[in-house]
């Protein structure tokens, strides 16, 4: 039990209590345990839980004994060596001082006079972003929930362009293209803008990835034939599969041959910006009308934190400006309290209304750690992934899909089996309940691959040969059950 006062406990609870929790921060980010988790079932952790919402407090201590019983060890260990999952970090100790500021003070970045400092702060970091992606002062940078409402707001800034380049047309009736291996969330963005399925059309890719350019030049030829117009084309930095990136420079040419607003996906990509060896593979990313970029990814920050640029800004002005006269309550136009700012400044830019002050998480890390650090952490992961393919390459038991341009590997085991698919599929959910490794599976051209990405710091050499291993140990079981039922 603990004693409230105005709502709160104590001050010296309080202290005690706060200081628990970061011996268990501190624990979860020093000590790594020798799982990836636990491997209960979700009924398992459900019954650990309080069964109805209490009614009276519970106390500090209990909650600290909860944290330390039922939370931390039901986890997934993202700092684990063998942790090859989802493209999710473990944040950096930058990214959770920025967290726990974020959470003790709620400030905001929308209104200036609700939230002066983080609303300088927010304008900063997007100075210094746009610098880093060597944009012009007239580029827009916002912060967004991720690369899913970037894609979107992209898509409505895209619309609202054609729109007013061509008032007497229909934009329902143009097209969007996207790639095969575009994130789910470009083909949800364009139907949600309004563009009728049908009309969003895919361009395949080649054998590693990447989209193919002479298919893309055929299809763009192809439709402006039959008078359609393109609204969008949407290239890729870094796709979800297998991390390839598309040719810029190309898509460029073409989106300016169609006059097609060219959006870039580099929410996973964006990051080879950081590194002086993977920066080609982002070429002409500044000559995108738009593009996003999640630094919740190889920024090492917790989400949400993830940015939109957009080339010219009006543009994204345009878009989102249109409806803010009904915010009568946050809006005053007419009225600037400060000759500077207008209080509907920041809301003028984004989707949203309520954001995390996310910025912050891109000041801490920049702050306490440099770019450097970044740009050697990244590069440490792409040299990773490299030497997992040649292992792979190496080892009679796998096969490799192809070179891996930047964190991801995809591969699988070649199994004694006339359904390699099925096999790796199989094995996949195998290797989804052991405690050894953790990674997950993809399909890339109706084929099933095993695909590991690299962002735990803690994962060495030594990591790469016992993932291996394990693969084929699980694979060797998949076998035998396959064998004992034929
Ligand atoms: C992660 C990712 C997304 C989606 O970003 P969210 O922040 O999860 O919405 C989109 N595209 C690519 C290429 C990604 O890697």
């Amino acid at each position: 039990m603990t004693d409230l006062v105005n709502f709160e406990v104590r001050r010296a609870e309080g202290e005690a209590f706060l200081s628990g929790l970061s011996q268990e921060v501190l624990r979860l980010v020093y000590d790594i345990p020798e799982a990836t988790t636990t491997y209960r079932s979700k009924a398992d952790i459900q019954r650990l839980l309080p069964q109805d919402m209490p009614k009276s407090s519970q106390g500090c201590e209990a909650f600290i004994e909860f944290v330390r019983s039922v939370f931390v060890p039901n986890i997934r260990t993202y700092r684990h060596g063998l942790h090859f999952g989802h493209q999710r970090p473990a944040p950096s100790l930058a990214s959770e001082a920025a967290d726990m500021l974020n959470g003790a003070t709620n400030t905001t970045v929308s209104v200036f006079e609700a939230g002066p400092v983080s609303v300088a702060m927010e304008s900063t970091v997007q100075s210094w972003l746009r610098r880093l992606f060597r944009l012009s002062d007239d580029a827009a940078v916002t912060f967004t929930n991720g690369g899913s409402e970037s894609t979107l707001t992209a898509l409505l800034c895209a619309r609202e362009r054609w729109e007013k380049a061509y008032p007497e047309r229909d934009f329902r009736d143009a097209c969007v293209l996207i790639g095969t291996h575009a994130h789910y969330c470009v083909e949800r963005s364009a139907r949600v803008v309004g563009i009728r399925p049908d009309n969003i059309l895919r361009f395949p890719s080649d054998e590693r990835g990447r989209a193919s350019v002479p298919a893309l030049r055929d299809l763009v030829r192809q439709i402006t034939e039959k008078n359609t117009p393109i609204l969008s084309i949407i290239a890729n930095s870094g796709t979800t599969a297998m991390g390839a990136f598309d040719d810029l420079q190309a898509f460029r040419t073409l989106a300016d041959a169609c006059g097609a607003w060219l959006h870039v996906d580099a929410s996973h990509g964006g990051a080879a910006i950081f590194v002086r060896e993977l920066e080609d593979k982002i070429a002409g990313l500044n000559t995108a009308d738009s593009f996003a970029w999640n630094p919740h990814k190889l920024m090492w920050v917790s989400p949400p934190c993830a940015c939109l640029f957009v080339r010219v800004c009006e543009d994204l002005h345009l878009a989102l400006v249109k409806d803010l006269d009904q915010a009568h309550y946050i809006v005053e136009r007419s009225q600037h309290l400060n000759d500077e700012i207008s209080h509907s400044e920041n809301l003028e830019w984004t989707l949203a209304c309520t954001r995390q002050f996310s910025a912050l998480k891109v000041f801490a890390s920049a702050f306490l750690y440099g770019t450097d650090a970044t740009a050697h952490r990244i590069a440490a992961m792409c040299k990773l992934a490299t030497a997992l393919a040649e292992l792979v390459r190496k080892d009679g038991r796998f096969a490799l899909f192809c070179e891996p341009e930047f964190n991801i590997v995809c591969f699988r085991h070649i199994g004694n089996t006339h359904d390699p698919d099925a096999f790796n599929r199989d094995l996949r959910a195998r290797l989804a309940r052991q405690p050894a490794c953790y990674l997950t599976g993809t399909e890339i051209d109706g084929a099933y691959w095993l695909r590991a990405q690299f962002t735990s710091e803690t994962t060495n050499l030594d990591h790469l040969s016992l993932l291996l291993d394990t693969v084929d140990h699980e694979a060797r079981r998949v076998q035998d059950k396959t064998s004992s039922k034929s």
